[in-house]
């Protein structure tokens, strides 16, 4: 049987099982800023030693690894693990290969290249239905904005600002880690997913609108108005500060 989570931890663990280093650290970075307590592994041996150390709810499965078939992992860790969470990670298109992968012990599967907001999408509904629940976000409240990201609203003062999607999404990111640098890299990867390995030029564009969409926002508010400051750290990334800047 599995060991039970302990009480106090609000992570999930994922046991991500992957060779290539671009997905792996694609995945590892995505996860842990959902919310998700992610573990690199980069064989199957190496997987299967990791689950033994321990408790998983989540396997991350590729299915092409070095030194063993994925499918061997599905199976002896299924065998092991009733309650896990198994979905295999597969550049196997054909029908035959998705059977044996579902047939192996695998809940689900993605076809590669998947985008990690449908990892994340996946892993959501499983859950839910699962034994184990996804921690609730609390809305964020920095100066007078908050930053609900589970209705996906932001308000400064009690007042909507509409932002473009990938403003929130932004926003959103930098609000999960108030107060810390968050690198370009991680930006990328947590907002554009797929094509956080190309330009980063529409980072920078997206959070100069982000930006200019609040300052609107706080001086169509008729009262003073604390608004968040968005620090550009030089070869880095942002920082969304906790100490609000003082009403204009
Ligand atoms: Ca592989």
């Amino acid at each position: 049987m599995r060991t039970p989570a302990a009480p106090d931890r609000s992570r999930l663990r994922v046991l991500v099982v992957e060779d290539d280093d671009t997905i792996g650290r694609h995945l590892e970075t995505g996860l842990r800023g959902h919310d998700f307590a992610p573990t690199w592994c980069r064989t199957g041996a190496g997987a299967l030693a990791e689950a033994e150390q321990a408790p998983y709810e989540v396997l991350l499965l590729d299915l092409g690894l070095p030194d063993m078939d994925g499918l061997d992992v599905a199976r002896q860790l299924r065998a092991r693990l009733p309650d896990l969470l198994i979905v295999v990670l597969t550049a196997r298109t054909d029908d035959i290969d998705i059977i044996a992968g579902l047939d192996a012990g695998a809940d689900d599967y993605l076809v590669k290249p998947f985008s990690l907001t449908v990892l994340l999408a996946r892993l959501r509904a499983h859950l839910r239905r699962h034994v184990v629940a996804m921690p609730a976000r609390e809305p964020v409240q920095v100066g007078d904005l908050v930053v609900d990201i589970t209705a996906r609203r932001c308000a400064l003062l009690g007042k909507d600002v509409p932002l473009r999607a990938k403003e929130f999404d932004l926003l959103a990111v930098l609000s999960e880690r108030v107060g810390e640098a968050v690198s370009r890299e991680t930006l990328m990867a947590e907002v554009w997913d797929e094509n956080w390995f190309g330009s980063t030029k529409t980072l920078d564009v997206t959070l100069a609108g982000l930006r200019r969409r609040l300052t609107e926002a706080a001086q169509s508010q008729g009262r003073p108005a604390r608004l968040p400051r968005i620090t550009t750290l030089r070869g880095h990334g942002y920082r969304l500060e906790r100490k609000p800047d003082p009403p204009d």
